[in-house]
């Protein structure tokens, strides 16, 4: 079993937990005990659910989380250019080996044909281009197109067709724009509500999240939202730097890149995507089918346990559940489950550990010898915690991307900074007054860490702050170790 923490509660983990939200968890007793069990993050996913339905997850959230007094962050997953099929025939069954033709005419779809929502479809493909329905469960192969409303295919692979299922397009280049009408009204309306986070599906291009960073700039909420690249088309791996320079964090999102890419680059690709993302300090998710047979089966199988096992060796800030927790039949013994392999793998001493070394030839050079030297610190006098005040967190960012061996407490009088900080590795924020002196603020430190059971007295802890302490908001400058 895995350890509890000084007061009885959940184990402390490092890596963090997203729960997606949907209609399994969305009653105040389920989310409760969700929360309790370890999710860091709620996710709403905009592919599903209207405004008021988010609306109100959004106020449920908030109130479970003031009421159990456990702070979560919410993120906005935008649907990006998807593309669906219509509304389809109970029953519809595609053989293979059958014509079927798909419309940009709206209509009841069936054996034959369907609708599907991009007009433009039959101008951009060609034929012999592969389109993969519901996830690549069915495969249909482009035999014409007329150029205007009608493309003809041939079934590939058949099986059960439902309503509104997505639709991949893996060889062709699809030329709908990345932040869509719908997005740009979903974004508002999350930003409206002081969201923590907003997540761009598709992401193709760095200009894709400049537009994003752009649209939250218009919204007054620059600095206050952050912004997260979903990676799963496979042009955007190749702009993977740039990408990860224009957004605050990334998602490996495994359900379309599956698709869009051929199943066994995934893993390759989960593990460089990263890398990156952890040598530059930005947060990063590990997605979907995760604990998939969870969604039916009250334990997980042996290679989910191995995948989220994975993922945390592999030094993903957090992974997360999707239909587990949103639609699935078990969503409380889903997050436990992987709260229970998180907790033992790291627990069992195989901690993640980067090759990151400070470079002289970085801008920000002198700030990550700081943090670095902190992280070795912290590892080599065993230390229990290491603490920043700070008052931004990319001190904060850096930090954890040496992921050293201790948890990161992070003490700061700016209330957005915690709920942005809840999907980063190790990082554990904590409201403070704004104080004049590093002694005073030393002592509340302790005072907290030792109080809510964080250390123990007789813990080492590494401080880093700002001399003078008034002034810290210029960056960290001092590492003390203490006996607390
Ligand atoms: C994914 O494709 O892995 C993903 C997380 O996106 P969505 O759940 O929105 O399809």
């Amino acid at each position: 079993m895995p350890h509890q923490n000084q007061r009885g509660g959940m184990p402390r983990t490092k890596a963090k937990i997203v729960a997606t939200i949907g209609p399994a968890c969305r009653n105040e007793e389920r989310l409760a005990a969700m929360l309790k069990a370890g999710v860091d993050v709620c996710r709403l996913n905009f592919s599903h659910g209207d405004h008021s339905f988010h609306a109100e997850s959004i106020r449920l959230i908030r109130q479970v989380s003031a009421k159990i007094g456990r702070r979560v962050s919410i993120l906005a997953d935008l649907q990006g250019p998807k593309i669906r099929v219509g509304e389809i025939k109970p029953g519809t069954f595609l053989e293979e080996g059958r014509p079927f033709f798909l419309s940009t005419v709206p209509m009841e779809g069936d054996a034959r044909g369907a609708s599907i929502g991009y007009p433009d479809l039959p101008k951009v493909v060609n034929e012999g281009e592969e389109i993969l329905v519901d996830d690549g469960k069915i495969r249909l192969r482009v035999t014409g197109t007329n150029g205007k409303d009608r493309v003809e295919t041939v079934v590939v692979n058949g099986g059960l067709l439902n309503s509104r299922k997505g639709v991949n397009l893996p060889d062709t280049y699809v030329s709908l724009p990345s932040l869509t009408a719908k997005d740009r009204k979903d974004a508002i309306f999350a930003l409206g509500r002081d969201v923590d986070w907003i997540g761009l599906s598709f992401v193709r291009k760095p200009q894709d999240m400049k537009e994003l960073r752009q649209l939250v700039k218009e919204q007054g909420k620059e600095g206050l939202v952050s912004i997260l690249a979903k990676i799963e088309k496979p042009e955007v791996l190749s702009h993977i730097d740039a990408v990860l320079e224009y957004s605050d964090g990334i998602m490996v999102a495994r359900g379309d890149l599956g698709v869009e890419v051929s199943f066994e680059q995934v893993p390759i690709i989960q593990k460089e995507v990263i890398r990156k993302a952890v040598s530059k300090g930005k947060p990063v998710i590990v997605a979907t089918q995760m604990l998939e047979s969870m969604i039916h089966n009250f334990a997980p199988t042996r290679a989910e346990a191995n995948d989220v096992a994975n993922a945390v060796l592999d030094g993903a800030d957090a992974v997360m559940l999707s239909g587990e927790t949103s639609v699935g039949d078990f969503p409380l013994e889903s997050v436990e489950a992987m709260k229970r392999i998180i907790s033992f793998t790291e627990e069992k001493g195989y901690c993640y550990c980067p090759e990151k070394r400070p470079a002289a030839s970085d801008p920000d050079f002198v700030k990550e010898v700081i943090s670095y030297s902190a992280v070795q610190m912290a590892n080599s006098a065993q230390a229990s915690a290491i603490v920043l005040f700070v008052e931004e967190e990319s001190a904060v960012l850096r930090v954890a991307s040496y992921r050293p061996c201790t948890q990161i407490y992070v003490f700061t009088t700016q209330p957005a900074l915690g709920s942005r900080l809840g999907l980063s590795w190790a990082v554990e924020v904590f409201p403070i007054e704004p104080l004049e002196r590093t002694a005073q603020a030393v002592a509340y430190a302790n005072e907290i860490l030792l109080r809510e059971g964080r250390v123990e007295h007789g813990s080492r802890v590494v401080y880093l702050s700002h001399i003078p302490f008034h002034q810290r908001g210029e960056g960290m400058n001092t590492i003390r170790l203490e006996v607390c």
